[in-house]
């Protein structure tokens, strides 16, 4: 008789299941099959719930866990069963001049995880994918682990935000989205020495959440209006760099119309529909960067021992957990905007 486990299902839009499926197995000699501690919903995967973009009717879903190994392949040799590891949202080779450079997210030989909202997970490429995590889970508190988790996607794509924008010390940076990205955006900026910090939320917890992360202002106004107050609090020039958190077309513009000339946007946000001016962009020196955020190469870069050394406490962003039975609130939850992120514990 196979063994069995509990996975989330996307049965269609507005409705999760939880159901009983084969057990996650090894299918390459270097896979790995980790058994799930935490997992979370994504604010992407709304856009599935939403009905907003397509996901296939009945099928698992979630990219975002941490766990613990059960099992690997025999070529794997980064990690052994009992290893503590966080998988960041994409897998990839780990070798290859694309993951050398630094961006393992577009890895031409990796992908994106989709079934991560389960008991078990198999892990594809697994020595260029897990990022080794000291101890084991019984070594930390809910909020460290939480923190570990949001260091799968969340946190490192705010990362990458801040990164592509090229914050520097003493720069004014705008974020773009109160979100989880966006709020660890904002928490990114403050890391990278931003001297003023503009969260755009008209939420009162996310702008709490964000002042606590170091933003200095918060503006709640949108479009032309967001464009004006921030040409006003940067004597007309505009924000030195923008963290384009949210991926929609009014996001976007509102980014384009408060850069400051020679500016870069760094953007991860997955897009839609948004229309880049090439010429408004020329005249403007304006950058554009970004992507899907290498979350590997910022776990291993700092990201991770800030957060076993308590040096930022990106978990904050989970403000409710359920247990995989209750995946349909989670989700329900996080599409009401009742909770900022949605953390999964099994
Ligand atoms: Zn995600
Ligand atoms: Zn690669």
């Amino acid at each position: 008789m196979s063994e069995t486990m509990k996975a989330a299902f996307f049965v269609e839009p507005g409705k999760m299941a939880v159901e009983e499926v084969p057990k996650a197995r090894l299918e390459k000699d270097d896979d790995a099959v980790v058994r799930v501690v935490r997992a979370c919903v994504c604010g992407s995967d709304l856009w599935y719930f939403r009905g907003l973009s397509g996901h296939p009717k009945h099928s698992q879903i979630g990219h975002e866990s941490i766990g613990v190994v059960e099992e690997v392949g025999p070529e794997v040799t980064s990690v052994k069963p009992g290893d503590f590891v966080v998988l960041p949202f994409p897998y990839s080779c780990g070798k290859c001049p694309v993951c050398k450079a630094g961006f393992e997210s577009v890895c031409p030989h990796g992908g994106y995880f989709g079934a991560s909202q389960a008991e078990y997970v198999r892990v594809p490429e697994a020595d260029g994918t897990v990022v080794k995590v000291p101890g084991s889970p019984e070594d930390y508190d809910d909020a460290t682990l939480a923190s570990l988790l949001s260091i799968a996607d969340v946190m490192s794509t705010g990362y990458h935000a801040a990164v592509s924008a090229e914050v520097k010390p003493g720069d004014t940076a705008v974020v773009m989205g109160d979100g989880a990205v966006g709020l660890c955006g904002v928490l990114s900026a403050h890391m990278l020495g931003a001297k003023r910090i503009i969260a755009m939320s008209r939420h009162k917890d996310r702008a709490a959440l964000a002042r606590e992360f170091g933003a200095t202002d918060i503006v709640a106004e949108r479009d032309q209006a967001a464009i004006d107050k921030v040409l006003e609090m940067t004597g007309g020039y505009g924000a030195d760099a923008v963290l384009e958190c949210v991926g929609s077309k009014q996001s976007f513009d509102t980014a384009i119309g408060l850069i400051r000339r020679g500016g870069v946007i760094g953007r991860v946000g997955l897009p839609h529909d948004v229309e880049i001016s090439a010429e408004g962009t020329f005249y403007g020196n304006i950058g554009i960067k970004g992507g899907p955020a290498p979350v590997r190469h910022y776990d291993l870069n700092g990201l991770l021992d800030a957060v076993v050394n308590h040096e930022i406490n990106p978990g904050r962003v989970f403000t409710a957990e359920y247990d995989l039975d209750h995946i349909q609130d989670a989700y329900e939850a996080m599409d009401q905007r009742k909770v900022i992120k949605a953390l999964i514990r099994f």
